[in-house]
């Protein structure tokens, strides 16, 4: 029995490696001009609302998420509902050559389930506002959800002003690596400041992997 469930995890293991270093939609990804197509895609629309803030370390990152809402994104006809937010260091994604340092990811989901993911890039420079915020609050342990009543934030503070995207498909950027999710990366970067960084750092290791091959994948992007 022992060495069934042994061999079970052994085979789980070897699909989740074998997803994760051969699967055909995998992320992170650098675009380049190349890999790009130019439908007019419909712009993105963030109705997000101000919201209680509930944050966890969940060991890797710094997690915050929704509870109210209705935070929704529109694409177009599309409808997704903002779950949740967390960070990343190296930013994942890249553009055009540049790699940053540092990026959100926006989870949401539609009604129907389909995983819609937002990467918004960051670079050094200015501090940023959330930020601020949140850096202070990071929980020294891995021990769940920390509600702030009195505190409230606006997941809008995480999108640059100017809201045009790339747009592919993609994958969960950790184990499993399950494909299906459909990415946004955001054109225009937001900032953090060096010292931001330096604060993030003392709490969490690198979390992020390289940009993986694109194997005949387009990205689209709006205008
Ligand atoms: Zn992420």
């Amino acid at each position: 029995m022992k060495t069934i469930f042994v061999l079970l995890l052994f085979t789980a293991n070897i699909s989740w490696a074998s997803l994760c270093q051969d699967g055909r939609q995998q992320s992170p990804i650098h675009i380049t001009p190349d890999a790009l197509v130019s439908p007019a895609l419909p712009a993105m629309a963030a109705d997000y609302q101000e919201d209680a803030l509930k944050l966890a370390n969940d060991g890797h990152t710094l997690r915050v998420r929704l509870r109210s809402g209705p935070h929704i994104l529109r694409l177009g006809t599309e409808r997704y509902t903002l779950q949740q937010f967390h960070f990343h260091t190296p930013g994942g994604d890249q553009i055009d050559g540049e790699a940053f340092p540092f990026a959100a990811h926006l989870l949401h989901k539609s009604a129907t389930g389909h995983l819609l993911a937002v990467t918004v890039p960051f670079r050094l420079g200015a501090e940023n506002a959330l930020l601020r915020t949140l850096l202070p609050l990071i929980p020294p342990r891995v021990d769940g959800d920390h509600l702030h009543p009195g505190i409230n934030v606006h997941a809008r503070q995480l999108l640059p002003s100017d809201p045009s995207y790339y747009r592919y498909a993609g994958s969960l950027t950790d184990t499993p690596c399950t494909e299906g999710v459909t990415w946004l990366v955001m054109k225009h970067p937001l900032q953090l400041s060096a010292a931001q960084l330096a604060t993030w750092r003392k709490h969490f290791a690198d979390n992020m992997r390289g940009p993986q091959p694109l194997r005949g994948r387009r990205v689209k992007q709006s205008l």
